[in-house]
């Protein structure tokens, strides 16, 4: 990192960058990576000890990705697409740690990042076009242009219950789980919490613990993942169609190649032709297969009620104790309104003798003692309690920093009501600020790494031709901030998807404005979107200079 040093007004050293980038994440490195290309003098900072995100954070036993293993990875280089090996057909988190470390090491990207540096707040002065920001350990930096690369899913919740510091033993998150791991061997342990995170780490800690109770508030779906050694020769197929696979999948609603749209309507065929093909996408493994059984799944109720009553009758037909089974059959939203779960054996687990379904939603939590979880009708003992309780997901991590855009806007003020953005890109008031797969951009809904490569490229063609007229600020325009935000309201409307009380809705944070927060208008039309706006000049953004806004009273 070629900082140059200075001394800002109030006497304090600050670190000179062209462009500061928060978080070393796939989508912070791949940023670096493109950013150094226009020879830019970049800093990266991370609040993590190394790269990777929510790869570094999510060590949880039994953490995978679902996202088949040749699709999420970059697309950038085929070099790197090639030489990469993948063992199994779905990544594990030290699988996928691996591979980004592999990444940071091929394009040297260490250099420029500084780990266990969390950026506490940030603010622009439009006199000069630069944003300045403290760091923890770094004291301040500057750069003219700030990416914002703080993830999805990387502020980490424990809901607030009572008495949590009384506990005796040992409490863990998901998402902040020891590097060293943890072994429940012959331990009373409780779990709070079935989603993604709660439902692939049952499983595997049910096999070690003495006893496992699970606390469930929310039954999900979830789906076998049918994970499997990666085939060699599909493997080879795979990279050979590299290249057309990866053009094909940046076209496609969720940036994955290699699912055929569905033409049928749930509804326009039998009661045995649609059981059939369920079926056989249960047989395949795979939510994005299963969800494409029909066109209709996500947007009609009557056609959706058909396949999630064929996941609830395969949850009857694999837990032996039908009350356990009624139980962990959900009722309460549509199949893939929630994240549709990939498992191994998570139905399965119910049948063992050491593992008990407690239902928090019949008698919720009260409170944490010193020896485990008080429900209002039970006192359970433990020995060590998991927190599988998610996320303060899509605004969390750039909320926890107290950003302040131009004429001191603050962001949480911005945001009370609900994120607002341009395109999941950038915020009115928040010159030179990009956000990375933020709210509003198709994000979680799309395969990220490709999403965090769409997001970068746009950015760095963005920057190319701002250099190339002379601009040295770009914002984007109130009236086209708010027409996105409509346009992503609306879409989301004509979805089931604001059915469910998910992450996606901000309703697992108590006090969260509940808003749909991803673009689900599909992956290729987003991108189609932003390449139109960037082919006709920014169209909704102001290029500038610092006198030319100055002059406009910016
Ligand atoms: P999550 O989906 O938000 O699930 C949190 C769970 O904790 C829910 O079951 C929730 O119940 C429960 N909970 C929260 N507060 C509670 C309380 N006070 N009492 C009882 N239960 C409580 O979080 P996650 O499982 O960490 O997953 C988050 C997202 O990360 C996923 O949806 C997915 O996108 C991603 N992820 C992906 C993978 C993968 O690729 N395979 C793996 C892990 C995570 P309610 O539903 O009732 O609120």
């Amino acid at each position: 990192m070629s900082q140059q040093s200075n001394t800002a007004a109030t006497g304090k050293p600050v670190s000179e960058f062209d462009a500061i980038i928060v978080g070393a994440g796939v989508g912070g490195l791949y940023a670096l990576h493109r950013l150094r290309g226009l020879g830019l003098n970049v800093g990266v900072f991370d609040a993590a000890g190394d790269v990777g995100g929510t790869w570094y954070w999510n060590r949880y036993p039994g953490c995978r990705c679902d996202v088949e293993s040749m699709e999420y990875s970059y697309s950038f280089s085929n070099e790197l697409q090639q030489e990469w090996k993948w063992p199994e057909r779905y990544g594990t988190q030290p699988e996928i740690l691996r591979y980004v470390n592999h990444v940071a090491d091929r394009f040297d990207l260490r250099r420029d990042i500084r780990f266990n540096t969390r950026v506490l707040s940030g603010s622009f002065d439009a006199a000069n076009d630069l944003w300045t920001l403290e760091t923890d350990t770094q004291g301040t930096i500057s750069a003219p242009f700030c990416i914002m690369a703080t993830g999805n899913l990387s502020t980490p919740r424990v809901p607030d219950f009572a008495g949590l510091e009384s506990f005796q033993g040992k409490w863990y998150h998901t998402g902040l789980w020891p590097h060293e791991g943890v072994d429940f061997t012959g331990l009373r342990v409780g779990i709070v919490g079935t989603g993604s995170s709660g439902v692939q780490s049952i499983p595997i800690i049910a096999k070690q613990a003495k006893h496992l109770h699970v606390f469930q508030r929310t039954a999900n779906f979830s789906l076998p993942a049918r994970n499997a050694p990666l085939d060699g020769g599909v493997e080879q197929r795979h990279k050979a169609e590299y290249p057309e696979r990866r053009k094909a999948a940046f076209d496609t609603p969720f940036g994955i190649s290699g699912y055929p749209p569905p033409k049928n309507s749930a509804l326009e065929v039998s009661a045995e032709e649609r059981d059939a093909a369920y079926e056989a996408k249960w047989a395949e493994g795979g939510s994005i297969s299963f969800l494409y059984a029909y066109n209709d799944l996500l947007v009609n109720k009557e056609a959706n009620d058909t396949a999630s009553e064929f996941v609830r009758n395969k949850i009857r037909a694999t837990v032996r104790d039908q009350k356990v089974a009624e139980l962990l059959a959900p009722k309460n939203h549509p199949i893939g309104t929630k994240r549709l779960i990939l498992d191994t054996d998570y139905y399965e687990t119910y049948n063992r003798d050491n593992v008990t379904l407690v239902d928090a939603r019949s008698a919720p939590i009260e409170a944490i003692t010193a020896d485990g979880i008080r429900t209002t009708e039970a006192e359970y003992e433990f020995d060590a309690i998991v927190f599988a309780t998610g996320f303060d997901a899509m605004t969390g991590a750039l909320l926890d920093i107290d950003l302040r855009g131009s004429n001191g806007t603050r962001l949480k003020d911005k945001w009370a009501d609900g994120p607002r953005s341009n395109l999941g890109l950038m915020m009115a008031d928040f010159p030179n600020m990009f956000m990375i797969t933020g709210p509003q951009s198709p994000s979680v809904k799309a395969q990220m790494i490709l999403a965090c490569e769409q997001h970068t490229d746009w950015i760095v063609d963005c920057l190319t031709h701002m250099k190339s007229h002379g601009m040295t600020r770009i914002q984007t325009d109130k009236a086209a901030e708010d027409g996105w935000v409509h346009h992503n309201n609306e879409i989301a409307e004509g979805t089931l998807y604001p059915l469910a009380n998910s992450w996606y809705m901000g309703a697992n944070i108590p006090g969260k404005p509940k808003i749909f927060m991803p673009y689900v208008g599909g992956f290729d039309r987003y991108k189609r979107t932003c390449d139109e706006i960037a082919a006709k000049g920014y169209e909704g953004f102001t290029l500038s200079t610092t006198e030319l806004a100055a002059a406009a009273g910016d």
